[in-house]
Parts: structure tokens; sequence; C-alpha cells
């Protein structure tokens, strides 16, 4: 085991600064998810880290050790990419045992760690077929069995379940996380998935143009984002935002309730909701529209339990209301967060 930490890591390709002076530190066995929009320079941040990728500037530390000078393979990390890359000529016995044959363990002891890798991953019984001849899941499992039998320090994994469909990424998600757990690697994990990053992370760090713009557990960066791209890009749909006078004022829409519906009436920001659309998701309905009154024309969601009995309607105004303690202020200048105020 091991922590990873950057120091003002940077990396320019031309006017493009892909990554622009990150620092992060994991803890010891930590998950750490590095969640953010294509292009935010995730990838070229874990690429630093496995060593692929030299920066332009700044300290890769790994085990406390700065490793900018390092190989690849002397820095004691596995990397899964979203591809998978595997041999597709070699049975998943020589793909597993590639990189332990690189290294130049002794052949005798290839067979054990091959089997010990493969059980982790329930894939013994696959180990004489080809790539080609397993499923998108089943090769997921035989990448990261690659990727583990080394016994590295810390593990770098690049959107691995991007080519699941939908219901083996949940069972795949849910596999990867007990497995992280039970062999307690220190694990750095790259998503543009907000609900994969919810689910398997210890701490997020939230990314956008080259920077890191929050780092904390799930619920930190939910409940509490550090500025309104936090806010905007976690929780679907986004936070609503009002405009007042020097700043923005925040809500997520599950917050944003019919007013008898909330348990008391003390402490609410009362506001007429316009309802021109619902959209129902089975267990929510979502509820779009407009403020009218004070925040004339200002165009909010509401996401609403099935359970919730207040009789709701398109094309109704109807009496709505957030908890104070619900707001988020946010500096419209900056965007950054801000102390509340009056609304
Ligand atoms: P995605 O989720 O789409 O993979 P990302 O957050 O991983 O995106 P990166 O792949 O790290 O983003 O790219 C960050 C920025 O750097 C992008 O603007 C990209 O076009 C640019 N970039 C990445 N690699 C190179 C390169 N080799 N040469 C020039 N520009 C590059």
């Amino acid at each position: 085991m091991a922590t990873v930490e950057t120091r003002d890591v940077r990396k320019h390709f031309g006017d493009v600064h892909a990554v622009d002076g990150v620092d992060l530190t994991t803890k010891e066995g930590e998950f750490l998810v590095l969640l953010g929009p294509s292009g935010c320079g995730k990838t070229t941040l874990l690429r630093m880290i496995a060593g692929l990728e030299d920066p332009t500037g700044g300290e890769i530390l790994i085990g406390g050790q700065v490793v900018n000078d390092l190989p690849p393979r002397a820095r004691k990390i596995a990397m899964v990419f979203q591809s998978y890359a595997l041999y597709p000529h070699m049975r998943v016995f020589d793909n597993i045992a590639f990189p332990l044959r690189a290294q130049g363990v002794p052949r005798a002891e290839i067979p054990h760690k091959v089997e010990w890798a493969a059980g982790l991953f329930g894939i013994e019984k696959l180990l004489h077929r080809k790539p080609r001849e397993l499923s998108g899941g089943e090769r997921q499992r035989v990448a990261l069995a690659r990727a583990v039998v080394r016994e590295p320090a810390v593990f770098l994994l690049d959107e691995p379940l991007s080519n699941l469909d939908a219901k083996l990424r949940a069972s795949a998600r849910d596999e990867l996380q007990q497995f992280q757990r039970r062999i307690g690697t220190t694990t750095i994990y790259v998503t543009h998935d907000q609900v994969e990053a919810m689910g398997l992370g210890d701490r997020i760090a939230v990314m956008q143009g080259g920077k890191v713009r929050q780092i904390g557990t799930p619920q930190e960066v939910y409940d509490e984002p550090a500025d309104t791209f936090v806010a905007g890009f976690l929780g679907s749909p986004p936070m609503n935002l009002l405009e007042i006078p020097d700043c923005l004022v925040g809500f997520r829409p599950e917050h944003f309730l019919p007013k008898e519906a909330h348990e008391s009436p003390d402490g609410l920001l009362a506001l007429k909701f316009h309802i021109s659309r619902i959209e129902y998701l089975g267990a929510d309905r979502l509820l779009y529209g407009a403020l009218e009154g004070k925040f004339p024309d200002t165009k909010v969601i509401s996401k609403l339990a099935s359970t919730v009995s207040t009789p709701v309607q398109p094309g109704k105004t109807q009496d709505f209301a957030v908890r104070e303690k619900d707001l988020r202020f946010f500096d419209r200048e900056t965007g950054r967060r801000t102390r509340p105020r009056p609304v």
C-alpha cells in the first residue's frame, strides 16, 4: 500500500493547459475518484501518475518518494484502461501472466499467482480462453486480474466500466468496490459519470479546466459544493440557482417541495411555482416550470418522491418552499461559496 501525492502538477500541450496546477494527496488504501466533464484533464493527470506522460511542472510522489524520473514499471502501479488492452492472441492465463513474465518472476511461481488473481475475480474457469471468447464483463475481470497479479501499491483505473451495459456496470461496480475494500490497495479511478463517482469513491476530486475544484466525500461535494460548477455538475437534475443582488442562491430539486409537504412551516423560503410539465420516473416525478413573484421567469425543477401525496398539476401555480437550511449561496462574480444572506 502507498499514498499518491501530486504537488502543483501541470501538463501543457502547446496552448492547452490540460492539467493546470493540481495538488492532491490520497490516504493509504483510499478509493479516490477523479470526476469531471470530457476534456477536464482527468486522463492526463492519471497518465502522469502512471509515468506515461511527463509533467510540464510539479512533483509526483508515490509512497512518499518523488517518482518524476522513474519509468512506469518502477512505480509499483498497475493501470487498467477503458479498452482493457488485452492481448487478443493470448489465452487468459497468458494475459494475466504477462506482467509476471515481464518482471522476471520465476517460472514455477507463475501458475500459483495467476490462479490467485483469477480467483479474486471468479474467472478460474476461463483461463484457457482467448479474449474474443469472453463477454465484456469477463474481459474486464481479466484486465483487473492482470493488474492485481503483481500486487501493485497503487491502482490507476481509467473508466474501466464504460464498455459495459448499464446492468452489468452496476454489478461490476459493486464487485470492484468489494474487491478494493478486501485488498485495500490505494486506488485512483477516473470517470465522468457522477453516479459511479458517488457510489465508488471514499472521496471525489471534482475537476474542471485542468484544476481540482473541490475534493471531499461524496456527501460533502453533493451537500456543500464549493462553487457553482460543482453544484451544477453533481446531481441530476442539477441544483436550481436564483439571482439575488450580489450572489446566487441555490437549492437541490429534491428540497423544493409543495409548502404543505414540508414537515414544519417554520424556517421556509416560500416561492410561487408555475408548473409547466411533469415527468414520471417511477419512484420520483420531475416538475419543470418557472417561479413567479419575486423571481419572475426563473426556471426551476422540483424532484418529488411519488410518496408525496400533495396534488400537483401542469398549468397551475402552486405554493412551494425550500427550507432555509437547504439554501446555498455563491458569489456572483467568482462562483465560490459565500456566507448566507437574506433572500
Ligand atoms: P475524457 O473524459 O474525454 O477522456 P479527460 O478529462 O480525461 O477527458 P484529457 O484526456 O486529460 O481529458 O484531456 C485534457 C485536455 O488536453 C483536452 O483538451 C485534450 O484535448 C488535451 N490533450 C490531451 N492529450 C493531448 C495531446 N497528446 N496533445 C494535445 N492535447 C492533448
